[in-house]
């Protein structure tokens, strides 16, 4: 077994050297995550390394340099980069994921480009993929992958991991290609956000896009789940807890507070990103400069800006605007001696910025959009000289964690100002007891842990779709299943009607059984070792006349009715009188749910909701359910979640009542019993040991095989009996 990591980017970096080429390790968070997961297996890398080449021999060259550290090279040309790097995952999605509405870019080939490299990345993992193997694909710029690999490898394991945030559904919708990177990303078994925002998010637009219903944080498919779930990342806490110890950095520190002198410092590090808020950052610091004039030539800012993606006109503006602005504030408040911000546009080395950390008595982290912010993090572990502030964003994943920090909302000027002059006013005591609390908490969450936690998770659910899938009919199970048929002399069958023989349509009155379904069930009775039985919630007249003719049994209204040798019986003697407050609380269902409707049954009442909206029937049901729990235990009455349905009826008898029935009175060899709703598991629950019980659909716990689809159901019936 192979854990294959597919990024976007090699954890290391190619560089030419004249004729040579140059391998450059990068130690990005991801590469020490998962370089340091403990697992038995070997960890391979699919990613692009970073050079632009159109060589046949130079390709193989890198790719053999490659190969030798389990890294799998895919070559990118400069076309792909701009338009499926810089174009669809840096213009379109990362605007989209960080709720920059109007800089989204729709583009044809940005797109095309994307679904190209996609499928580039996915012929080059399928090259060394075995099916036992772990697939963890890393973020926005591959969401397509997991369903690319799954068409090709069905039975493989997938994870992804999103490490942006994920915006709400009305945001989202907005997507032209919404569709494909949903059905893209649930090729993956195992879904992972940073927070459960984003998680409720991505839930969400399940349900509204692809019309699929969730359990939960759980999609089932036809054969599999798909799990969704938060791993809030870290970072590498040891390293960075340790780092100011270090010489090099100790030296480093020495001569920042000789340059700053006896000022403090309020350190911001930021990519340069629309996302940071860097505009809003220098707009506070202003005007804490304006208001507090008694700070000056005392306080600085020290702002790290590291340059990314400017090519992008978008990213070449704001870098305008940024140094426009710090111009502004440095010509209006400098004097000789203070500068009331240090700008920084470039990048620093590991031991600056731990340097810059040690030093820095406020870290203001502002982003108005951030996927985690481990900056945020790396500040906090590096604090062991002496205690400092952390001022953070709600709107960064991290503050989820992170709570003992000075939480801002970053499009609030007043804010920024009141959270500089609080942090630089803390007492140290206090200082102290929030950095205690909030290291303890980063030193757990590391990102070994995360990483460790999202591989375990992901082969629970291995372990769960591979028992999914052992249940499935196919032709094994039909072959088991057949056997038991033949060889017995005595066979009880009890089908379901709805969602089992007949689909689930828009109208009840409208599922009429087929031609092919009559003919089926005229065969089986026909054998004179069957006893079949129609086992349905129906009511007795609509069974009556839709199977007139046939030589069936049948069960009405879930065990309430049943008819044998031709003749119906009542369970129930009395006529129910349905409670007046039950029937006002479902008309007020009905009055606040369009297109839901009641039905009446002697013996039951149902409130039908197929038609409506996915979440706003949840909403009600559970609305509806909750004001029934009342009436319904005073009146000894059983509240029933089926299908698209919520039944209320006396609990005496069930499907499951029905089939004890029937097995108490005849000794039979087989039993068989199937169908789709929560109702058919009672009849499962109380079938023999060696009984056959079959659920159509959604897993379940209660029965021992699953048929997926239910338009597979006559098929596997007509296969069973002949
Ligand atoms: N960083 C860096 N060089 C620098 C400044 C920052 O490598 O000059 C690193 C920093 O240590 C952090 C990362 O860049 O690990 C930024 O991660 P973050 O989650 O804060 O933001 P992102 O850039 O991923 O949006």
């Amino acid at each position: 077994m192979k854990t294959i990591i597919i990024a976007n980017r090699l954890p290391v970096k190619i560089e030419r050297n004249g004729e040579e080429f140059n391998i450059i390790r990068s130690e990005g968070g991801l590469a020490t995550g998962l370089g340091s997961l403990e697992t038995d297996s070997d960890i391979y890398w699919v990613g692009w390394p970073g050079i632009f080449t159109d060589d046949k021999n130079e390709k193989k060259e890198i790719t053999k340099k490659l190969h030798a550290m389990n890294f799998h090279p895919v070559f990118l040309s400069s076309d792909h980069i701009e338009k499926y790097y810089e174009g669809y995952s840096n213009s379109t999605i990362w605007p989209l994921c960080h709720y920059f509405f109007s800089f989204i870019e729709y583009r044809a080939d940005y797109w095309e480009a994307y679904q190209e490299v996609n499928s580039l990345f996915c012929s080059e993992a399928l090259l060394f993929i075995k099916d036992d193997d772990i697939v963890w694909v890393q973020d926005y710029q591959l969401m397509l992958l997991p369903k690319k690999i799954r068409d090709k490898k069905p039975n493989i394991n997938i994870g992804y991991f999103h490490h942006i945030p994920f915006p709400s559904y009305e945001l989202f919708r907005v997507l032209p290609e919404r569709e494909e990177i949903l059905e893209g990303l649930l090729g993956a078994d195992l879904i992972g956000f940073h927070t459960h925002d984003y998680m409720r998010h991505f839930i969400s637009a399940i349900y509204r896009v692809l019309n699929l219903n969730c359990n939960l944080d759980e999609v089932s498919l036809n054969n599999r789940i798909v799990h969704i779930d938060a791993f809030p990342m870290g970072i590498n806490y040891e390293q960075y807890h340790n780092a100011p110890n270090l010489p090099e950095v100790k030296e480093k520190s020495k001569l920042l507070i000789e340059s700053f002198g006896e000022k403090d410092i309020i350190l911001s590090v930021d990519r340069l990103d629309y996302s940071k808020g860097i505009l809003h950052r220098l707009n506070g610091f202003e005007q804490f400069l304006e208001n507090n004039p008694e700070y000056h030539e005392k306080v600085s800012l020290a702002m790290i800006v590291v340059p990314s993606r400017d090519t992008v006109d978008i990213y070449a503006e704001l870098k305008t605007h940024i140094d426009q602005l710090i111009g502004e504030i440095n010509g209006k408040y400098s004097k000789l001696g203070w500068n009331p911000i240090y700008y920084f546009y470039q990048s620093f080395s590991f031991e600056e910025l731990i340097a810059m950390y040690d030093i820095a008595k406020v870290a203001l982290v502002t982003p108005v959009r951030d996927g985690m912010n481990l900056v945020a993090k790396e500040y906090l572990a590096t604090k062991i000289n002496k205690p400092g502030v952390l001022v953070l964003s709600e709107m960064a994943g991290a503050a989820i964690e992170l709570s003992d920090a000075i939480i801002i909302n970053p499009n609030d000027i007043d804010q920024i100002e009141k959270a500089i002059l609080q942090a630089l006013n803390m007492p140290e005591k206090e200082k102290k007891e929030r950095l205690e609390k909030m290291q303890k908490r980063i030193s757990k969450q590391d990102v070994k842990k995360w990483a460790k936690d999202f591989v375990n998770e992901l082969l629970d659910i291995k372990n769960r779709n591979r028992e999914i899938l052992q249940k499935v009919v196919g032709k094994r199970q039909l072959n088991q299943i057949k056997k038991a048929y033949d060889d017995a002399n005595s066979r009880l069958i009890l089908l379901d009607y709805d969602g089992t023989l007949a689909p689930f349509v828009k109208k009840p009155e409208d599922a009429i059984p087929s031609d092919k379904v009559i003919d089926l069930l005229n065969k089986m009775s026909s054998d004179s070792k069957n006893k079949v039985v129609i086992n349905s919630g129906r009511n007795h007249q609509i069974l009556d006349k839709w199977f007139k003719g046939l030589d069936l049994d049948f069960a009405a209204e879930h065990g309430m009715f049943y008819k044998e040798n031709n003749k119906w019986h009542k369970n129930l003697i009395d006529k129910i009188v349905w409670d007046e407050e039950i029937l006002n609380i479902i008309q007020h269902a009905i009055d606040k749910t369009p297109r839901s409707f009641m039905e009446q049954k002697e013996a039951s009442l149902v409130w039908h909701y197929r038609n409506v909206d996915v979440w706003l029937a949840e909403l009600r049901s559970q609305q509806l359910v909750n004001a029934l729990i009342g009436p319904c235990a005073r009146l000894n009455l059983q509240i029933v979640p089926g299908n698209k349905v919520v039944e209320i009826k006396p609990p005496d008898f069930t499907k499951g009542s029905e089939v004890l029935r029937r097995m108490e009175n005849h000794n039979y060899d087989f039993i068989l019993a199937i169908g789709d709703d929560t109702t058919d598991e009672d009849m499962f629950r109380v079938l023999p040991l060696d009984g056959v019980s079959i659920k159509v659909g959604n897993f379940s716990q209660a029965a021992k095989y699953r048929i997926p689809l239910q338009s597979s159901v006559v098929p596997f019936l007509n296969n069973l009996i002949t």
